[in-house]
């Protein structure tokens, strides 16, 4: 390393040397050759109306792109409040909800201030943490999936909450958040990320508790994680709060007509989530006969235990026949896997893979 590039390492922030970086799922380059099923994206093409909107929106020539997008995303903003019946001054739109996440640390915690977050659930809180320079507090779960040792009243300034659970893919039903929401002194943000393959969702309870932020995403329910689109649903004070934190032009042309499109075409989008969710039952009652235990999961994907407690091994057998699901390493999951659910035909394929492997 020569003295140039020392230098500019000791002036970098301690936090940021010292932290790893977060690791995305695995996407090959060979896309078209695997089953892939290991970052929970959706097997159906978004709806064609937001093809469509997207095409109308870029024009013959791409004359559009000349100038700026909306900076708010209104339209976006319009069609999410409409959908979720809140006003607007409710709904942030986000360049994907990893965006949000971003947003509601810089907002609400300092550095040297704490946080919490379930173990296991989305590890990308963490890194955002240690970017910010936040202390993060993990509560595993109890076997009956309760938060473990949840104090009466948790001071920290964020606690967040995944539900559906990933990579779990328990639910955390309305009276536990509600009850973990007064506990709270900070915010709680409930991240939806799934909760479009659930019965029930938070949303209400951000009319009910000032301190709650639902946060959802296009990515997995509405086939669109190339897009980048996310969301946040909170009290204005919250919203006008992100707003100014976000980079103004967040979302680009495309994914604005995008995500209008995706909202407003709730029959196709309908018709997607039944797909899947039957697909998943059917799946995950399938790997049961096979003596796998299932997690009772309301996300598209399910975390399953194969009868040895030896994920890796299965991992390894499915990998080697061009079929990508997501293995854990740490501890707390590595004998078990995260199975995305594809399409039936890519299930049946998973499925028979995993009897070979035997
Ligand atoms: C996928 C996922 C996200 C990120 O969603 P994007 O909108 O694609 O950024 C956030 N939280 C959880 C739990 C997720 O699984």
């Amino acid at each position: 390393m020569g003295e140039q590039d020392k230098k500019v390492i000791s002036a970098l922030r301690p936090n940021i040397s010292a932290m790893v970086a977060y690791v995305p799922g695995f996407q090959p380059h060979d896309g078209q050759k695997w089953i892939k099923l290991n970052t929970n994206e959706n097997p159906y093409p978004p709806s064609p109306k937001v093809v469509a909107a997207i095409l109308h929106e870029l024009g013959p020539v791409g004359d559009s792109l000349r100038q700026y997008p909306d900076p708010p995303s209104s339209a976006a903003r319009a069609a999410a409040a409409k959908l979720y019946g809140v006003d607007e001054s409710w709904v942030m739109i986000a360049n994907g909800s990893d965006e949000v996440l971003n947003c509601l640390i810089r907002a609400f915690a300092g550095e040297g201030e704490e946080l919490a977050m379930i173990q296991p659930s989305y590890s990308y809180y963490a890194t955002l943490a240690a970017i910010q320079g936040v202390q993060v507090r993990m509560f595993n779960l109890d076997k009956d999936w309760q938060i473990e040792g949840l104090p009466e009243r948790y001071r920290g300034k964020i606690f967040f909450l995944t539900s559906p659970n990933a990579p779990l893919g328990i639910t955390f039903n309305k009276a536990t958040i509600a009850d973990l929401a007064a506990r709270c002194d900070g915010i709680l943000v409930v991240d939806e990320a799934y909760a479009d393959f659930a019965d029930e969702n938070a949303i209400d309870l951000v009319e009910q508790f000032d301190n709650v932020v639902v946060s959802r995403t296009l990515s997995k329910s509405y086939a669109l994680a190339g897009m980048r689109i996310g969301l946040a649903i909170a009290r204005p004070e919250v919203i006008a709060a992100l707003d100014k934190i976000r980079d103004h032009y967040n979302l680009d042309r495309l994914a604005q007509a995008a995500a209008v499109a995706a909202l407003e075409d709730q029959v196709y989008f309908r018709s997607c989530i039944e797909k899947i969710c039957t697909t998943r039952d059917w799946f995950a009652a399938a790997l049961g006969k096979l003596h796998y235990s299932v997690l009772p999961s309301k996300g598209n994907f399910i975390f399953a235990i194969p009868p040895d407690r030896d994920g890796r091994r299965i991992y390894d057998g499915l990998y080697a026949r061009k079929i990508l699901v997501r293995h854990f390493g740490d501890g707390l999951l590595a004998h078990g896997l995260r199975i995305s659910i594809g399409s039936r035909e890519e299930m049946e394929s998973a499925l028979q893979a995993i009897r070979e492997i035997g």
